[in-house]
């Protein structure tokens, strides 16, 4: 049997219809829709690409959306001045400061200084910290690790209980974040990384297999195991000649047609997570103005 194709569009469709039907309701009983601001400093053209692509989604739901795009030459100062006023706004339930900061501004810093209230990204270490502790419904989590795990729900149901999850990568935004998500639905969780060793028998054993790696196709079909649930979180650019000169393709960190030989179900790359990622990043801001306006988090 191939591999079911694990489709994130439609998943992530219906996270945004869910999310603009509960923005309008949010909307009526106080007066005000939920609001999301997304701050640009300079011009990378990856993170406009990403920042445009927030607002279009934000107004689709119904949010306020706001943009505040800095030159590259803002300096952290001004950055945190910002970030202040944001937190000030009433109206404002949402911050996200697109990453990367240009060189001479300290990340760490910024993310700090963004109410935990209004961590959108979930990168804050109060966030960071209820999710570890298991208080992740008092959280709000990282996007993309939020995603890939309804994507597995989707296949296996809430309780992963007796499932094997090796979570290969080890970030503060995808990787240990993915594992403490499966962990609390109570997987068994191995996080695996540059320095495990024979990582392809480690894969072999896993009932779901999470890539958040950055290396194209690093992970073979002959490291999957039989009837594994494969969520691919990577996302590279890697040439394509086959399409022209100087031509290019998105491949995960999968090798998606050898491990579809194997797997139940794959995210494919892309159309898998990616989608998902702003899909949470709508239903954080969402979740974001309940909290804020002391309503029961929306399931
Ligand atoms: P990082 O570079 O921060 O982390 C990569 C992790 O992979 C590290 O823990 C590293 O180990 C591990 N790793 C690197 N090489 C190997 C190897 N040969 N064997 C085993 N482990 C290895 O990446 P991110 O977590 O930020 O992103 C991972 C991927 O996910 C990227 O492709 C990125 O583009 C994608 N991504 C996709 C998103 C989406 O919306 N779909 C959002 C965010 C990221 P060590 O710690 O030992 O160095």
């Amino acid at each position: 049997m191939p591999a079911l194709r694990i489709d994130g569009r439609a998943v992530a469709a219906r996270v945004l219809a869910d999310v603009k039907n509960r923005a309008a309701t949010f909307a009526a009983a106080k007066g005000r829709p939920p609001g999301l601001a997304v701050v640009l400093v300079g011009e990378d053209p990856a993170s406009q690409v990403y920042v445009r692509n927030k607002g279009r989604e934000a107004e689709a739901a119904g949010f306020r959306s706001e943009q505040h795009t800095l030159p590259v030459t803002t300096g952290e100062a001004e950055l945190l001045a910002l970030v202040g006023k944001l937190n000030a706004d009433p109206g404002i339930d949402g911050i996200l400061v697109q990453l990367p900061l240009p060189k001479g501004i300290d990340t760490d810093r910024v993310l700090l200084a963004i109410d935990p209230a209004k961590d959108v990204d979930g990168f804050h270490p109060i966030n960071v910290g209820l999710l570890g502790s298991g208080a992740a419904e008092k959280a709000l989590v990282p996007c993309t690790p939020a995603g890939s795990v309804i994507l597995i729900e989707n296949v296996l149901g809430p309780s992963l209980a007796g499932k094997h999850a090796v979570v290969v990568g080890r970030s503060n935004i995808v990787g240990k974040p993915v594992a403490q998500l499966l962990l609390q639905r109570d997987a068994t969780v191995t996080i695996a990384h540059s320095r495990t060793a024979d990582l392809p028998a480690l894969c072999r054993t896993a009932d779901i297999l999470v890539a958040a790696v950055g290396r194209p196709e690093m992970i073979r079909g002959d490291w999957v195991k039989p009837g594994a649930v494969v969520v691919d979180v990577g996302i590279n650019r890697i040439p394509a000649p086959e399409k022209g000169e100087g031509k290019t393709r998105l491949v995960g960190d999968v090798a998606t047609e050898e491990a579809a030989v194997h797997a139940a179900a794959i995210t494919p790359v892309p159309g898998g997570v990616g989608p998902m990622t702003i899909a949470l990043l709508m239903a954080n801001t969402l979740v974001a103005a309940h909290l804020r306006e002391g309503l029961p988090r929306p399931a």
